[in-house]
């Protein structure tokens, strides 16, 4: 999957694209192009993009969740973490990975059930910086 989260002056976009599950059914559309599911954006706030078991995560609506929790005064890493804790709450082996940005820069992500990480570049920036995501645990 490769979400993307773009932001310039006050205007954000975000995109996801997928190779889909691996070994899918025929047809399966997965939770990319799912508005709310594999990305959501709203310039106002902050963006979303997200990835793992898209059957489960679809559900949730994961991206819709996190930036509606910025809107309501969450931090990036907050609304990351919560919509996940939401994921894992019914499904506490979902592999999940959940970037957030509002709309002033600030990024940060959550991840459950496998080693995530995602990368990001601003104006001033010379190159890219990385970033590993510590899975949560349903129980911490
Ligand atoms: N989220 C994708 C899907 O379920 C899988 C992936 O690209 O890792 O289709």
């Amino acid at each position: 999957t490769l979400s993307l989260i773009a932001l310039h002056a006050s205007s954000m976009a975000a995109c996801t694209t997928t190779n889909g599950a691996s070994h899918k059914i025929p047809g399966r559309v997965g939770d990319g192009p799912i508005p709310g599911s594999g990305s959501y954006v709203d310039s106002t706030v902050g963006g979303c993009g997200a990835t793992g078991d898209g059957d489960v995560m679809m559900r949730f609506l994961p991206c819709y969740q996190a930036v509606e929790s910025l809107r309501r005064g969450y931090s990036p890493q907050e609304a990351a973490e919560d919509a996940v804790r939401r994921i894992l709450a019914k499904y506490p082996d979902a592999k999940t990975g959940i970037v957030v940005v509002d709309k002033g820069g600030e990024h940060a992500a959550a991840a459950s059930g496998w080693q995530f990480s995602y990368s990001y570049r601003g104006g001033g920036m010379e190159r890219t910086e990385v970033v590993m995501v510590r899975p949560l645990k349903v129980d911490e």
